[in-house]
C-alpha cells in the first residue's frame, strides 16, 4: 500500500493497538470498544480508504459537508455518526442520513429528528451529549446532568428515536482522567433509569486511553487516523 492508504493504514494501525492496549490496562474487552473514524474536513475518498481498511463507523460534524460525504459513499456499508453540533432547522435533514446522531442536548431538537427518521422509515439511534463543562463556560456544547432525564423522557416519547445512552468531550484544560471520572459517575446513574442506554461515546485522539478507563463504548479519532485537519476547507 502507497501514498494515502499507506500512510492510513499505518495511523490506523497504531490507533487499533492503542485500543487495544488501553481494553488491556482497563481489563476489559476491546470488541466492546468501537471505533468511530471522525472524518471530518477529509474528503470521501479518504472514508472510501477506511471502508476498505475496516473501519465501518464514520463520524462527521457539519451538516452539509457529512450529507454530501454520506451521499457519496451511499454504496459503502458504513454507519454515519452525527457529532456536531445541531441547529433545530437542520435536524430533520440530518436524521435523512445519520445513522446515530450522538449531540443531542436539548428538547427542541427531538421533534425534527423524530421528523426525519419517520420520512426515512427507519429508526434513529440516539446519544444525549452531556456538558462536563461547569455550567456557566462560555460556547459549552450539551445537556447539564440535572437535564438528562427530562431530555430522556422527551426521546421515549419520540417513536422512531431509540435512546442507546450519552456522549461527551472532555472540557478543555482539564485533566480528562478526572473529567471522564464524573462522566463514569453521571452515566451509572443514568443507566440505572435507563437500562437499554449503556452506550457511552467518549475519548479522541488525545485522550481515548483515559475514555477507555472511564468505560467508553466509542471512541471518537480523527487525527490521530487521517492526519491534521486542514485549516481551511
Ligand atoms: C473532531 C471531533 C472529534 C475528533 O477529534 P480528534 O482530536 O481529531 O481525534 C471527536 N469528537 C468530536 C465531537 C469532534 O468534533
Amino acid at each position: 500500500m502507497t501514498g494515502r492508504s499507506g500512510d492510513v493504514a499505518a495511523r490506523l494501525a497504531a490507533v487499533r493497538d492503542r485500543i487495544r492496549q488501553a481494553c488491556d490496562d482497563a481489563g476489559r474487552d476491546p470488541d466492546d470498544v468501537t471505533l468511530v473514524a471522525v472524518t471530518k474536513f477529509f474528503p470521501a475518498s479518504d472514508v472510501r480508504i477506511l471502508a476498505d481498511l475496516g473501519v465501518t463507523h464514520v463520524g462527521e460534524n457539519r451538516h452539509q459537508e457529512a450529507q454530501a460525504k454520506a451521499a457519496d459513499c451511499a454504496d459503502l456499508d458504513l454507519v454515519w455518526h452525527f457529532i456536531g453540533g445541531l441547529q433545530s432547522n437542520k435536524a430533520a435533514a440530518v436524521a435523512s442520513y445519520a445513522d446515530v446522531v450522538e449531540s443531542l442536548d436539548r428538547a427542541k431538537l427531538v421533534t425534527g429528528l423524530q421528523r426525519g427518521a419517520d420520512e426515512r422509515s427507519r429508526t434513529l439511534d440516539v446519544l444525549l451529549q452531556v456538558s462536563l463543562d461547569p455550567p456557566d463556560a462560555a460556547g459549552r456544547a450539551g445537556a447539564g446532568p440535572a437535564d438528562l432525564g427530562d431530555l430522556a423522557a422527551r426521546v421515549g416519547d419520540a417513536p422512531m428515536l431509540r435512546l442507546r445512552g450519552l456522549m461527551a468531550v472532555a472540557p478543555l484544560g482539564e485533566d480528562p482522567t478526572t473529567a471522564f471520572a464524573r462522566l463514569a459517575e453521571i452515566r451509572s446513574g443514568f443507566v440505572a433509569d435507563h437500562p437499554d442506554a449503556v452506550l457511552l461515546s467518549a475519548g479522541m485522539s488525545g485522550d481515548l486511553e483515559a475514555a477507555i478507563a472511564a468505560g467508553a463504548t466509542h471512541v471518537r479519532v480523527g487525527s490521530a487516523v487521517l492526519g491534521s485537519r486542514p485549516s481551511v476547507h
